[in-house]
């Protein structure tokens, strides 16, 4: 099994160099693939160093470069990168296919910088197909233990003792060339403990930056509880409307990224109370449902005074008595043991 799982590292490892090579050296990886991320705004040691590539528009480029050098198609297959597919009227014939054909590449590294898997960007905005890929599950990438950039960021995460967690490929790197380090994405899955044990191993303090696109907001907001239950420290910042972090610091200079950070970051709590006390002005049931949902969220804190301390400001700003909270808090708490 460990020597399967290293030919599948080998594979994949194979794949990130020739993904690159045709981005930097094919006439159409010139033209079209490089150019998107020049227009993206990465430079060129920005893409060598997140060891970005392209992944020719054709059925089976990469598979067949793969054969040719002697990697199975057995690991081919369950790394994902190649489709295995059966002619139902020629059962011993398979045919084979690039899952990434004609994207743009993101090799997903471990946190000791081995290739796991890969993102993929359509090139079109305007196509019907999904905007990214993904790598499928294997045995060497499990979506839920893998934070994207961790491998580039773990260093800064330590050393700023904060790490910022974004939603998307394009925002880690953004970021990173504008000089903020301690940057790792999700990649668009909700976020998972085992994720959050990885940020644990370096810093106590996680802000998450959102998209300026409300829809997900208040969504994502169940997954931070999972983050306070693990003891950490959480703020929340929100970009302006239509702008994500990868946006803002293309049109940003690193001093005025940073002052956004710091002067929109807010506790997670605050900013879930206020959010939810908003929705809940006017509606007595809602405000009870409201209530009930915050005072979840601070049980999840270990930390006996932290808790204590919240449920004084949450009462401040949901405008209630500190009494009805610490009851409330008791009766979750009972649930919950
Ligand atoms: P871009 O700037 O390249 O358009 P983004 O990173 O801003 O992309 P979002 O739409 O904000 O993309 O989504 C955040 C993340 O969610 C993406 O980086 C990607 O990992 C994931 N994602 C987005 N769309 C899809 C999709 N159609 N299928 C799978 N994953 C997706
Ligand atoms: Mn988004
Ligand atoms: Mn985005
Ligand atoms: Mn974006």
């Amino acid at each position: 099994k460990a020597n399967e799982r290293e030919s599948m590292y080998l594979v994949s490892e194979y794949a990130q160099e020739f993904f690159s090579k045709k981005l930097w050296e094919s006439e159409t990886g010139k033209a079209i693939a490089l150019s998107y991320f020049k227009e993206r705004g990465f430079n060129e040691e920005t893409i060598r160093h997140f060891g970005l590539g392209y992944s020719p528009d054709q059925w089976d480029a990469f598979t067949k470069a793969a054969l040719a050098k002697g990697y199975q198609l057995d690991y081919l297959e369950k790394t994902g990168l190649t489709i295995v597919k059966e002619d139902p009227s020629q059962p011993d014939s398979k045919k084979t296919f690039d899952r990434f054909k004609g994207r743009v590449m993101f090799p997903i590294h471990s946190m000791s910088g081995r290739v796991l898997g890969f993102g993929g960007r359509i090139l079109a905005n305007n196509v019907k197909a999904a905007k990214y890929l993904n790598s499928p599950e294997s045995d060497i990438y499990h979506k839920s233990k893998v934070l994207y950039g961790i491998h580039f960021a773990k260093q800064a995460i330590a050393k700023e003792d904060n790490c910022y967690l974004v939603e998307g490929y394009t925002d880690v790197i953004q970021m990173y060339q504008r000089g903020i380090h301690n940057v790792v994405a999700s990649s668009g899955t909700a976020l998972t403990p085992e994720q959050i044990r990885l940020i644990n191993r370096l810093t106590q303090n996680i802000t998450v930056l959102f998209d300026g696109d409300p829809a997900g907001l208040r969504a994502s907001l169940r997954g931070i509880d999972l983050i306070l239950e693990q003891g950490m420290n959480v703020k929340v910042c929100l970009f302006p409307e239509g702008e994500d972090p990868d946006s803002f610091a293309k049109a940003n200079s690193y001093e005025e990224v940073i002052l956004y950070l710091e002067s929109n970051a807010r506790d997670f709590i605050q900013f879930k109370t206020s959010l939810l006390a908003e929705d809940a002005a006017r509606d007595p049931v809602k405000r009870a449902e409201t209530i009930r949902d915050i005072v979840n969220s601070i049980a999840k804190i270990p930390d006996r005074i932290k808790k204590e301390v919240y449920i004084q400001e949450c009462a401040r700003i949901m405008n209630i008595s500190e009494a009805v909270l610490f009851n409330t808090l008791a009766q979750v708490d009972k649930k919950n043991y």
